[in-house]
């Protein structure tokens, strides 16, 4: 009787900084500054966005013709109405 046993674990080795760190961002409409929430993205500048100045639209999808829900800061949603 054969146990063939693999064994795909590989330990890594321990780096020191486990941990996920935050790191601090700023909003580029009100220079907001955070190190404890997680940041966000315009989907359309990829610009870093805080929660007040960025909004979810629909924004037309030229490729597909469907109307996508998309995360717009009001840089960006100002400027197209
Ligand atoms: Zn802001
Ligand atoms: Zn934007």
């Amino acid at each position: 009787m054969i146990i063939k046993k693999e064994t795909g674990f590989v330990m890594s080795a321990c780096s020191s900084g486990n941990e996920m760190e935050r790191s601090p961002w700023m909003c580029h409409v009100c220079d907001f500054k955070s190190a404890d929430t997680e940041s966000q993205v315009c989907d359309l500048c990829f610009r870093v966005t805080c929660q007040l100045h960025l909004r979810s639209a629909s924004v037309y999808n030229k490729e597909n013709g469907l109307y996508e829900t998309a995360k717009v800061c009001i840089a960006c949603g100002s400027s197209k109405m």
